[in-house]
């Protein structure tokens, strides 16, 4: 028996927000779902990315054994690559996206995930969540501190504890391989969708509905019907037998990679011509400069989890026992400002009442005077890093764009926005 993949791929910016800052893709061998974070500039951009990195593995002559490896490779493309045009786009800062891509070869599928976009699979009218979230609440959810109820509707449930891009020094994946069973219906969806639409009416529309297009278009209605607070983007594919049942085998990219910008200057017909296209128009037109309402999660991204994670912390200990809460925070790191010395502190940048959440650590030598005004604005809002050699190695990068860059970045403001940023001192 031959299998084979009838798939569709759906996405709608949505009823609140100005423009789509999630990208779906649905091919013969490969499904990614992608939902972009970065201010107005940046979120549609990083889910792009992602998708233009993703969608050249979309052939059907992969070994079953290399499915991780190659989409390990393009993941990490795909990151480098989002962290090269945040250092080179001061306004592109805290540009990442969310990231699920499954590929197939034969009865094989292999997953890759980080984030909070969703992978469902229908399988014998059982409908099963995938993925795990990466997100805060999911954390608490893990040590006992929330149920699962109260998580779906919390109100900081799209904090994140992962994603792929400029926040995260490394990208942390949960990979699996799967075999593909005949009649089995997986969906990829952005948190637009599983943010307000239940479990159970999801797994109604798919037990329900014959096709997948068809599921798509309901889900999405779904979705605006809740009010459409976000971008919602929906791929649907059921793994059927191919003597029984063909499908297209056209790629659809559906969001900001299939519409957004850039993409009437795709002329490519075959997935990799789009992505290469796609990727090469993000270069040349830089950020997208649409209005878009902040996303609860480029807020608490950009700043590494820290301002609004510290937010979730004082109210998770609070409400489920201070002390499990401040000994998160004290594995956490950060550089900062103390007496105009980079600081290497430990904690987070909070107090509660009278307690400091954290506490120097060591100074790393180096005055603010030395740097430019945009490293010492990220330093004011405390820069997240794992450990002492990150803070090291950051530092470095920024002595020298700083040293680079000094004619550049003047301090007056017309002659520092006209300038382009540096590149980063890689
Ligand atoms: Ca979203």
């Amino acid at each position: 028996m031959s299998i084979q993949l009838v798939y569709a791929a759906q996405s709608h910016v949505g009823l609140v927000r100005k423009n789509n800052q999630d990208s779906g893709y649905a091919g013969p061998n490969l499904l990614v779902m992608a939902d972009g974070m970065g201010g107005p500039a940046g979120g549609d951009i990083a889910s792009s990315v992602a998708v233009a990195h993703l969608a050249p593995l979309d052939a059907d002559s992969h070994r079953a054994d290399d499915l991780l490896e190659l989409l390990r490779g393009a993941i990490s493309a795909a990151h480098d690559d989002l962290v090269r045009r945040s250092q080179n786009h001061q306004e592109l800062a805290g540009l990442g996206t969310t990231c699920i891509a499954i590929l197939r070869s034969g009865n094989k599928l292999a997953m890759v995930h980080v984030g909070d976009s969703r992978a469902y699979l229908l399988r014998d009218k059982q409908l099963t969540q995938v993925t795990t979230d990466h997100s805060f609440v999911q954390y608490l959810v893990q040590t006992g501190e929330l149920t699962a109820e109260q998580a779906e509707n919390h109100p900081q449930r799209s904090v994140l504890t992962r994603v792929l891009g400029d926040m995260t020094s490394e990208v942390t994946l949960d990979e699996s391989v799967r075999e593909a069973v005949v009649g089995d219906r997986w969906l990829l969806c952005s948190d637009g969708l599983s943010g307000v639409v239940s479990f159970d009416t999801i797994s109604e529309v798919l037990s329900t509905t014959a096709e997948p297009e068809e599921c798509c278009s309901q889900l999405v209605e779904l979705a605006l019907r809740a009010g459409g607070p976000d971008n919602v983007t929906c791929v649907v594919a059921d793994v059927v037998d191919s003597e029984e049942r063909l499908g297209t085998t056209d790629a659809q990219i559906v969001g900001a990679a299939g519409t957004g910008q850039g993409s009437s200057l795709i002329k490519g017909h075959t997935p990799a011509q789009k992505a290469a296209a796609l990727s090469n128009a993000h270069t040349k037109n830089g950020p997208d400069k649409a209005d878009t309402p902040p996303d609860p999660r480029v807020l608490s991204v950009r700043s590494k989890l820290i301002g609004i994670g510290i937010a979730l912390v004082v109210l998770a200990g609070a409400w489920f026992g201070l002390s499990r809460a401040y000994a998160w925070t004290q594995t956490q790191q950060f550089l900062g400002l103390n007496n105009h010395s980079v600081t290497l502190f430990k904690g987070i940048n909070q107090s509660v009442g009278p307690w400091k959440l954290y506490s120097p650590q060591q100074d790393m030598g180096v005055k603010d005077s030395e740097l430019i005004p945009a490293v010492r604005e990220r330093l004011e809002q405390t820069v997240t890093v794992q450990d002492r050699g990150e803070a090291e190695k950051l530092l470095k990068s920024w002595l020298e764009m700083s040293q680079k860059d000094t004619a550049l970045t003047s301090t007056d403001p017309a002659s520092a926005q006209n300038s382009d940023t540096p590149s980063g001192g890689q």
